[in-house]
């Protein structure tokens, strides 16, 4: 559960509110992001009394955590959500197809955020057109030729994940494809490339990053949760993408991971997220950047 304070509550009333919710619902919370506004409740909140909470006066929302909300609390910009899945086995869940794309839509206008979505097929264009923001193409069809022609007549942002097997050259042909098909907003994603290592899900290339710079203009972003598979790695794996100069993360996350119908085992829940992105901030000022 979510609580946001008004903007000019004092932190008076955030400790009111914290020790309110242990004492009266036996809830533990912590307060999130940098402007202190934001208290994050954890346990079982369904013995929390929402409507007392809201009648607060310095209290402005109150949330039960949706999917979205916990990452627009912490200031993220672009929402990404799979509607088309590419699945390893036929068995696994293959995504909400149109539906989900709608789904992101109104997930993204209600909490006034982008959206990002993977297309697998040309076919699939004008839904993607109307509802999504941005496109995201997986790795595994980052050589999927036509698929990058098709992609390069649409005017909105590309992001292009790196191949599993893709040296930097092969994937740097395949964002050519999409800015000779003319369009110039393209975003590289190092998500990790297949090697000999097993005890990760793939080999995160972090070298990958200064190395593109030297090659390329384009910006780079750097997905740890692809690449390390597992939620416990996921942070210092981030850490390590914005300490190499990424431009951007994308990072999974989750409510409640267990019960995500894919990528379960690598998403991070509202306090492992919480904890990567304090890290990520103070990585980012050591080298002289900022999380915008
Ligand atoms: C994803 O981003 O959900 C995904 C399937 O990633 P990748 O294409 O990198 O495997
Ligand atoms: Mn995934």
């Amino acid at each position: 559960m979510l609580i946001v304070l008004k903007e000019r509550s004092n932190e008076n009333l955030l400790t009111e509110i914290q020790t309110l919710l242990k004492n009266k619902f036996d809830c533990p919370s912590h307060v999130i992001g940098g402007n202190r506004r934001v208290i994050a409740v954890t346990g079982d909140t369904s013995v929390v009394d929402v409507e007392y909470l809201k009648s607060i006066a310095g209290i402005r929302s109150v949330d039960r955590v949706e999917r979205a909300a916990m990452a627009k609390a912490r200031g993220v910009k672009i929402l990404r959500g799979g509607a088309y899945k590419p699945r390893t086995g036929p068995y696994s869940f293959q995504g909400k197809g149109e539906e989900g794309l709608k789904l992101l839509a109104k997930a993204g206008q209600k909490y006034g955020m982008k959206t990002i979505s993977e297309i697998m097929k040309a076919e699939d264009l004008p839904a993607f057109e109307e509802y999504i923001d941005c496109y995201q193409i997986g790795a595994r069809n980052m050589q999927n030729y036509e698929l990058l022609k098709a992609l390069g007549k649409s005017k909105k942002p590309i992001l292009l994940k790196r191949g599993l097997a893709a040296k930097l050259e092969e994937w740097l042909l395949a964002a050519e494809y999409l800015l000779a098909g003319g369009n110039p907003n393209v975003m590289l994603c190092e998500r990790g490339i297949r090697t000999f290592e097993e005890e990760v899900r793939f080999t995160l290339c972090l070298g990958s990053v200064p190395a593109l710079r030297e090659l390329t203009h384009l910006p780079i972003i750097v997905d740890p949760s692809h690449a390390m598979g597992k939620t416990r790695w996921v942070k210092d794996a981030a850490l390590g993408g914005v300490a190499v100069g990424a431009d951007g993360l994308i990072i999974e996350i989750h409510p409640r991971p267990g019960e995500s119908t894919c990528d379960a085992a690598q998403l991070l829940d509202l306090e492992h997220w919480n904890e990567c992105m304090d890290g990520v901030a103070a990585v980012a000022a050591a080298i002289g950047k900022r999380v915008v």
